[in-house]
């Protein structure tokens, strides 16, 4: 239940063995499928979001059945998913934000970059307005966090209109970030830069954008611990390294800035009826590694917050959640401390919001092996023949099929070929069911 990396990968390794016979249903709530791949990876990230064409290869599996636009929970209970299907493999993910805990967080101008990064993805469920006013009026932007989606969002808004023009952003996120004031976006990182957990090929790129600069100070590379953590972790040698060659950038007129900024805690978001601005509060790092605040604190002026701490996986009725995953034992879904029948998760809900696309290939296996190993025991309890969409459509849902992603398919490559791109995003419901009608009525008639 997912049709993102995690659900495709359980897929795969379902259908690619033969001890037991499978047919696999990829349930998704949205009408498309691919889950974070579409509408996670930045879309200026071209190479990362081919990924999607290897995913295909398992949607087009004869036993691979792509079901999307089902929510499970409203069209169809996971009580009635259950009786009819041997297993359900819960991959939904983690599209929840976590939150910073300090006051000012809901002023307008403070955004989750979870919202963010859906806007600009073209997510169905993206907050549009919201987002743009505060886009619009983004000249100073602070951006709290140091991992990858971060350093996404710092870019994909210091990235100059033409960068971001061959994307597959839809026309109006290209319009919105060409009209943005951007002139500075600074990145904070409350505890030191050997413990920021963005890699060291995205922070590498955020140097080689055509109209921005990235600032370090010294000051802020300067932590005691730094040399024994880069001689234990090449990874933390590496981000040093890049971030020592920033030190010497300076600012470029009429260029945008990106400031990295390390021991660096906001303690409030200051304003009264927006943002207006952050407190933050300059930190060291104890020799456990965490954040420690000294009292020193400055202001920095922001129109615009991005909050970018982390995903957090959020409960499905009737499913046991526990602080944002779902509690498990090698991918059996447990109630109560006991595996319970035929039901297992795999992703982001099973293990947190970490690791990069690929890491759910293990994870998903690892699921796999034990759902297989409950079929060859009799552990699982075979279930009817009838076909849970046939109840579905029976009710009026309107499941979305493979044939029908093709047609949704179709539709982005010939809305971005009329603006020379090679794809441009459907970013709401109606215009992805749209697509599929009229190649239907095209089909018919
Ligand atoms: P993340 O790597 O866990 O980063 C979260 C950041 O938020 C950390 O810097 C964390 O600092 C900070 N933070 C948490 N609570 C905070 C607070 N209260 N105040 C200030 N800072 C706080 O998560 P993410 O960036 O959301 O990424 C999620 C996963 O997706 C990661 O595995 C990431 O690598 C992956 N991803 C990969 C790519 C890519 O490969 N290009 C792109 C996007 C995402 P502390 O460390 O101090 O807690």
């Amino acid at each position: 239940m997912g049709a993102g990396p995690a659900g495709i990968y359980a897929a795969e390794a379902l259908a690619g063995q033969d001890d037991v016979p499978v047919a696999v249903d990829l349930v998704d709530r949205l009408p498309t499928p691919f889950g974070l791949v579409r509408h996670g990876i930045a879309p200026d990230h071209v190479k990362m979001r081919a990924l999607r064409e290897t995913l295909h290869h398992t949607l087009d599996h004869e036993r691979v059945r792509f079901v999307g636009n089902v929510e499970i929970g409203t069209d169809l209970s996971l009580d009635e998913l259950r009786r009819h299907v041997d297993a359900v493999v819960y991959t939904y993910g983690a599209a929840g934000d976590r939150r910073l805990g300090v006051p000012g967080e809901e002023l307008p101008g403070s955004l989750a970059a979870t919202d963010v990064v859906a806007w600009y993805c073209g997510h169905p469920d993206a907050d549009r307005a919201r987002v743009e006013e505060a886009v619009l009026r983004a000249r100073d932007v602070v951006v709290v966090g140091v991992g990858n989606v971060a350093l996404d969002v710092a870019r994909v808004l210091a990235r100059s209109p033409a960068e971001l023009d061959p994307t597959e952003m839809p026309q109006h996120v290209l319009d919105t970030l060409a009209a943005a004031p951007v002139e500075r976006v600074t990145v904070l990182g409350r505890r030191g830069p050997a413990q920021a957990t963005f890699t060291t090929q995205e922070l590498r790129e955020l140097g080689h954008l055509a109209r921005a600069t990235v600032l370090v100070s010294p000051r802020d590379l300067d932590d005691p611990g730094n040399e024994a953590l880069a001689a234990a972790d090449r990874h933390v040698a590496r981000n040093l390294a890049a971030l020592q060659g920033f030190t010497e950038n300076l600012p470029v007129d009429g260029w945008t800035t990106v400031h990295l900024q390390f021991h660096a805690r906001p303690v409030r978001l200051l304003g009264t009826d927006r943002v207006t601005g952050v407190e933050v509060e300059r930190t060291t790092v104890d020799e456990d590694g965490r954040a420690v605040g000294t009292g020193e604190t400055y202001t920095l002026p922001a129109d615009l917050v991005v909050r970018s701490v982390g995903y957090r996986g959020h409960p499905l009725p009737g499913l046991p959640l526990d602080a944002g995953t779902v509690p498990h034992q090698a991918g059996r879904v447990l109630r109560d401390g006991v595996p319970s029948t035929g039901e297992y998760v795999a992703g982001w809900i099973k293990r947190g919001p970490t690791g990069v696309v690929g890491t759910n290939k293990h994870d998903a296996r690892e699921t796999v092996g034990s759902l297989l190993a409950d079929a060859a025991s009799g552990v699982l309890v075979p279930r009817g023949d009838e076909d849970w969409v046939d109840t579905l459509v029976a009710r009026g849902g309107r499941p979305v099929l493979l044939a029908d992603w093709r047609a949704i398919d179709a539709a982005e490559i010939a809305l971005g070929a009329a603006h020379g791109r090679a794809r441009t995003t459907l970013h709401d419901r109606e215009s992805l069911l749209a697509a599929v009608r009229s190649a239907a009525a095209a089909a018919e008639g």
